[in-house]
């Protein structure tokens, strides 16, 4: 479910607080901006929706678990049957997993809290310190409910930046019928991943490491910070190595760095392809076929763009490569 899924704490057994034989159970996403929307600028009501609606979730999340707790090890043949799961060894082919499916987490995800800050304030946290003030509030809120959650029920609530391959495009489209285009909120085909600082905004690689870094912490089912560069990073190992020495230093959890690969399918060249194959020296147009373009779409690594919806396509196109340099950041710190 994603490659940022994160499962470590387990609060119903703290001798294993492990990230083997264990997973996310299910998890259900609130749509920040749609929040914002209908708080008209109210803060006050906003926290008071939000914590209405993570309630919902937590309820929900609740009830799933009471129904996948009602099957059988032989429901589960692999996972259960097998003993990769913790504890399923220990059970018989007809034994409910309800108890041993405690180890997992039952999760809230959350996206566009960048389109969120937009609505409530008028900036993404990109661009003003108070965005970003408030950006740790709303999800330091939504990890603090869930830790109250963990400690009620001794189940693994948690909060993740929900990938969202497909409710990017989902949530935006159904909101932008309801409240019609509203400028840097519904006035795109996406809205923005998780805590992310949007893909349009223009900032160096290593301002947008130390905004989105504070989020892993409080992210404690996953998260992920991209970082798109330019050009061939074994140009510059130099550049790469400040990128993830950044992201170390600052605390991210699980980072990424995009850049672009390209591939010759006819003679099998891997690297950055101009007009012509460094290898080959055939063009695009020759009539043997396209270049396939690598370039990654949330955790999926693709050749075309054909397969993915308009939302992500319109996503990708947006994006701006990050800087890495010196520049003086100290206004934002
Ligand atoms: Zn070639």
């Amino acid at each position: 479910m994603g490659c940022r899924t994160r499962v470590m704490a387990n609060v119903y057994d703290k001798d294993n607080e492990i990230v083997t034989g264990r997973g996310n159970l299910s998890f259900t996403s609130i749509n920040l901006p749609r929040i914002a929307i209908n708080a008209k600028g109210n803060i006050d009501w906003f926290f008071e929706e939000l914590d209405r609606k993570v309630a919902i979730v937590f309820d929900q999340l609740l009830d799933r678990f009471k129904i996948q707790s009602e099957k059988t090890v032989r429901n589960y043949p692999f996972l259960m049957g097998q003993g990769i799961w913790l504890g399923s060894d220990k059970l018989g082919i007809d034994d409910k997993v309800g108890e041993v499916l405690k180890h997992g987490t039952l999760t809230v995800g959350f996206i566009g809290l960048a389109e969120c800050l937009k609505a409530l304030i008028g900036k993404h946290h990109g661009e003003s310190k108070d965005a970003q003030n408030l950006g740790l509030e709303i999800i330091g809120f939504m990890r603090k409910r869930a830790d109250e959650a963990s400690k009620k029920y001794g189940l693994n609530f948690s909060v993740i930046g929900t990938p969202a391959e497909g409710l990017s495009g989902r949530f935006v489209r159904i909101d932008k019928k309801k409240y019609g285009a509203i400028e840097g909120v519904t006035d795109r085909d996406y809205y923005t991943n998780s805590f992310h600082v949007p893909v349009y905004y223009p900032i160096s690689a290593a301002d947008k490491i130390k905004l989105e870094a504070p989020y892993h912490e409080l992210t404690n089912a996953g998260h992920i910070t991209y970082v798109e560069l330019d050009g061939d990073p074994m140009e510059n190992l130099d550049a790469f190595e400040q990128v993830i020495r950044c992201m170390k230093e600052s605390g991210v959890g699980y980072g990424s760095i995009n850049h672009p690969v390209d591939r010759d399918p006819v003679c099998g060249y891997t690297g950055i392809i101009g007009n012509e194959c460094p290898s080959c020296h055939r063009t695009e147009d020759d009539g043997q076929g396209k270049f396939e373009r690598i370039r990654r779409i949330t955790g999926y690594l693709v050749g075309t763009l054909d397969s993915f919806n308009d939302a992500k396509r319109s996503e990708v196109e947006d994006r701006v490569k990050h800087s890495v340099g010196s520049e003086d950041t100290s206004d934002l710190f």
